[in-house]
């Protein structure tokens, strides 16, 4: 019998399937209309950024809520299995931090993209045109 719960499950399957999500799909598609280049998932660079462009020395990481503790509603922990949870997001949220700014001491302008911001496109179009016509010098 499988006994854990619908959350746990979920974690386990946002683990494994990693590439391609649905997210980070629609950022690409977004990217592609604005008439951006970019390539994929770079294993070179930390935390193996999912979109980069190398030529504006831009990266995006798109972020599920849950997995990477944003504070949305998504990204609320569940009540039940708190300590189970807890140092999961906790550490995930470390290692993200700790490759933003390896990232951008590599000179990289480095901009985080979540779930959630995908339910308004209007306002990550912004978002994204507004991040590559910010100064790098002046990060
Ligand atoms: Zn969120």
């Amino acid at each position: 019998m499988d006994t854990r719960t619908p959350v746990q499950r979920r974690f386990i399957m946002q683990s494994v399937k990693s590439f391609d999500t649905k997210p980070e799909l629609a950022v690409r598609k977004l990217l592609t209309q604005l008439g951006y280049r970019y390539r994929l998932h770079n294993k070179s660079l930390p935390g193996k950024p999912d979109i980069v462009m190398p030529g504006l020395k831009t990266i995006f990481f798109v972020h599920g809520c849950f997995w990477h503790g944003h504070l949305c509603k998504k990204g609320r922990l569940p009540k039940s299995n708190l300590a189970f949870w807890r140092p999961k997001i906790r550490a995930n949220k470390l290692r993200d931090s700790a490759h933003l700014k390896a990232l951008k001491k590599g000179g990289w302008r480095v901009r985080v993209i979540w779930e959630c911001q995908l339910k308004k496109p209007e306002k990550l179009r912004q978002f994204v045109s507004k991040a590559m016509h910010t100064d790098l010098k002046r990060e």
